[in-house]
């Protein structure tokens, strides 16, 4: 058994991808400080992808998805969400802040807030939204994330589980069009892993434009269209999962491949 044997329930006909542009990135570069980042990165994501992003610790993957919602910023290239480009206007970034919804491995749930307040807090305060209206829709995704039950309860009494099913609910409240995951399962026990890969599989089955960056090859095999491997700050491979994993080109991928496979 490999991590890329776990079978997932799929219906792969819903799976579609569009020809409209969702993330365009031109010649992108970022530092920190003196050193060099991201390098020359260029990337196009159409609507109703799902990419994953393998590669080693340190790579870069997660910045790169923080700089397409301006988590970082890059200094030089072009990032465009949604026909907006990403420059230091506030406008922009709050435009594009509010398509695009972001999962962290640390759920980030604030603790001394009710499940149900924690879906419901930006709604109400970034949003402007009516607390019945954005308490009526964060049930709605409470529901669809299959926990509505905890709804009244806090952050600490819930497993990590259904801890990442919530913070997945709680991006969805503010109904963003596409979607970034940095590592969601990585702090979860194995138990929890497939639930809350079964509620991004959900997600994808809807049309979701997805980002995740995971080392769940499982789903990157199933359920990614396009599997893209970074090293050193570049995107160095990308193809299909098929040809990824069967026939990767570079060296580099080949040797992170059998360390992982
Ligand atoms: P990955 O997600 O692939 O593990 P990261 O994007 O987190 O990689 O980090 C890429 C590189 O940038 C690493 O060498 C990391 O130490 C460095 N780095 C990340 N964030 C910062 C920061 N805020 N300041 C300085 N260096 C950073
Ligand atoms: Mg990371």
């Amino acid at each position: 058994m490999t991590a890329l044997d776990t079978e997932l329930q799929i219906d792969r006909s819903k799976l579609k991808v569009s020809d409209e542009v969702a993330v365009q990135i031109t010649k992108m570069n970022k530092w920190f400080g003196t050193f060099h980042v991201l390098r020359d990165i260029d990337l196009t994501v159409y609507r109703g992808e799902r990419i994953v992003i393998a590669g080693p610790s340190g790579s870069g993957k997660s910045t790169l998805i923080r700089c397409i919602n301006r988590l970082e910023e890059h200094q030089s290239g072009k990032i465009e969400v949604d026909g907006t480009v990403l420059s230091s206007d506030l406008k922009n970034i709050d435009k594009v802040r509010s398509e695009v919804g972001m999962c962290f491995q640390h759920f980030n749930l604030f603790p001394h807030l009710t499940i149900l307040e924690n879906c419901t807090l930006a709604p109400i305060w970034v949003r402007k939204t009516p607390k019945k209206e954005a308490e009526e829709t964060a049930m709605h995704f409470l529901e669809k994330v299959r926990i509505p039950e905890q709804a009244d309860k806090y952050p600490g009494q819930l497993s990590g589980g259904q801890q990442q099913r919530v913070a997945i609910a709680r991006s969805l409240c503010m109904r963003p069009r596409i979607m970034l995951f940095d590592e969601p399962t990585s702090a979860l026990d194995p138990e929890m892993i497939k639930e809350v890969l079964d509620t991004m599989i959900e997600l994808a089955q809807e049309g979701m434009t997805m980002l995740c960056v995971t080392h769940e090859m499982g789903f990157a095999r199933q359920v990614a269209n396009r599997v893209i491997f970074m090293d050193q700050g570049q995107i160095v491979e990308q193809n299909e999962p098929e040809e990824f994993f069967n026939n990767p080109k570079s060296d580099r991928t080949k040797l992170f491949l059998s360390q992982i496979l």
